[in-house]
């Protein structure tokens, strides 16, 4: 199947588990990851209508950015370096993978010397696993309180990669407490702007939308096994 094929799929399913769960689709927004994919790829799923790109490596996002038109919007996914920080805020408008105070301090430090801003989302260790980044559960809320008061950085939400798991079902109490600890961060820490809950990828979106992800991070099912 191409690009096309697989997008419509893909939309074809979102609608479906939106359905199941009486939410609107359009309120669950697709980001292709694009990591390892040539541009002319990324430009046919352009030209299928996705406008949102998400990469995980700054190098890659600023030279597939450069090649793309101006309306796609790009959404720094992985591990970031505070280095990397400058170079990326202002073409990356969202970063997904806040989840060190370090980080959170050069986000705001950068913002406001180069008077762009970039949205960023907390990163959850959902999993409590050894080898993945983000947040423990259970430091979120402090975390958020201790970064909320940082004019240059606006948290719009919580971004989470649920553990491997045999079956997507599996998946579900991770999305579950995801959806909780969002609603738990909303209600109780002021000066946020919880918007977003960015879970699923191409093994688990549709479970992910049915427990309340509003975006998803889908390469392989776009593109193809990289
Ligand atoms: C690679 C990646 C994805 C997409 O993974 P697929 O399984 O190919 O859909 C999503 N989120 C992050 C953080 C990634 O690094």
């Amino acid at each position: 199947m191409g690009i096309r094929e697989n997008i419509q799929e893909v939309r074809e399913k979102v609608a479906e588990a939106a359905n199941r769960a009486g939410r609107d689709p359009g309120a669950v927004k697709l980001v292709a990851v694009t990591k390892t994919v040539p541009v002319d790829k990324v430009m046919e799923a352009y030209n299928c209508g996705l406008r949102d790109f998400g990469e995980s490596r700054a190098q890659e996002l600023l030279q597939k950015c450069g090649h793309l038109p101006p309306d796609a919007n790009w959404h720094f996914i992985g591990t970031l370096q505070t280095n990397k920080v400058k170079k990326i805020i202002g073409r990356a408008g969202l970063i997904h993978s806040l989840d060190r105070i370090a980080l959170a301090e050069e986000i705001d430090r950068a913002a406001r010397e180069t008077g762009q801003v970039a949205r960023v989302l907390l990163q959850v260790n959902i999993g409590s696993e050894e080898t993945k980044h983000g947040l423990p559960p259970g430091q979120l809320v402090s975390f958020a309180a201790r970064v909320a008061g940082l004019p240059g950085l606006p948290v719009c939400g919580l971004m989470a990669i649920a553990p491997r798991c045999g079956e997507p079902g599996e998946m579900k109490p991770f999305f579950r407490e995801m959806k909780a600890l969002f609603d738990q961060v909303k209600e109780s820490v002021p000066g946020l702007f919880m918007r977003h809950l960015s879970m699923g990828m191409t093994g688990d979106y549709q479970v992910a939308v049915e427990e309340g992800a509003t975006i998803l991070r889908v390469g392989t099912a776009i593109f193809g096994a990289r």
